[in-house]
């Protein structure tokens, strides 16, 4: 059993690491900002709540997002475990999270502001399915279309500079306060910390062995 959450700041490459965990585990991956963009879709009653939130770079009401979460990990096949990506962001719902669920491995993306802006703006993502890609360090095989349907990329509206300074003052608010709690769950949780400015295979191959780490010593 897996069940892993992946922490770090926008851009770090959350999402990235979750698919590819995802596919080599052959787990779910639950990603919190997806979930968002998907109820956009398809609830009338909080669309316009939702959508002015993200596109004000703010993080939504942590009851709200405990709820879809909860109802996410009950729909989504996770018998053998699952990757949280982008939950929990505050510690109210880090609290309720291990209220509901024991998490194992909680990896820390670390990354520094400047790389996030370069991150941010070169990134691709394939609206339907919610694949990520980035137009210079992970370019789709053809360019602008997604690997997997041929359908065309788009860049997600808040990836603009303006918005994102203030996603990182969020992030910097709510969500690191968060690591420091996770640092000292250290003896229930299996904690990881990774410089996020490393290759995407070298970053994956990292988890990779700390995950397996765990298991001889089991
Ligand atoms: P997050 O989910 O944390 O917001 P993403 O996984 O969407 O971050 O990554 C942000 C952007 O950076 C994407 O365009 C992605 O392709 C790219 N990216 C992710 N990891 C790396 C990496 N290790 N090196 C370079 N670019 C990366
Ligand atoms: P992401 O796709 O992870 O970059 O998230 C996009 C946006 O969704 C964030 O900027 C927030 O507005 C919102 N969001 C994602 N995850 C959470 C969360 N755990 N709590 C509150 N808001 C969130």
């Amino acid at each position: 059993m897996k069940r892993i959450i992946i922490l770090g700041a926008p851009g770090s490459g959350k999402g990235t690491q979750a698919q590819l965990l995802s596919k080599s585990l052959c787990i779910p991956f639950i990603s919190a900002g997806e979930i968002l963009r998907q109820e956009i879709k398809k609830n009338e009653k909080t669309r316009s709540y939702i959508k002015n939130t993200i596109n004000q770079g703010k993080l939504v009401k942590s009851s709200f997002m405990i709820q879809l979460i909860k109802e996410n990990i009950q729909k989504k096949n996770s018998f053998n475990g699952f990757i949280l990506d982008g939950f929990p962001r505050t510690i109210e719902q880090a609290k309720s999270l291990k209220k509901y669920i024991a998490i194992e491995y909680a990896i820390y993306l670390n990354i520094e502001y400047k790389d996030i802006i370069n991150r941010i703006e070169g990134r691709l993502i394939h609206k339907p399915s919610g694949r990520t890609y980035h137009s210079i360090f992970n370019p789709p095989k053809q360019h602008n279309v997604d690997d997997i349907t041929g359908e065309i990329l788009s860049k997600r509206k808040d990836d603009t500079k303006k918005i994102i300074k203030t996603r990182f003052e969020e992030y910097i608010k709510h969500t690191q306060p968060l690591i420091h709690w996770f640092q000292k769950e250290k003896k229930k949780i299996h904690y990881l910390e990774i410089e996020a400015n490393q290759s995407i295979n070298h970053i994956h191959k990292k988890i990779i062995n700390h995950l397996n780490k765990k298991k001889k010593y089991k």
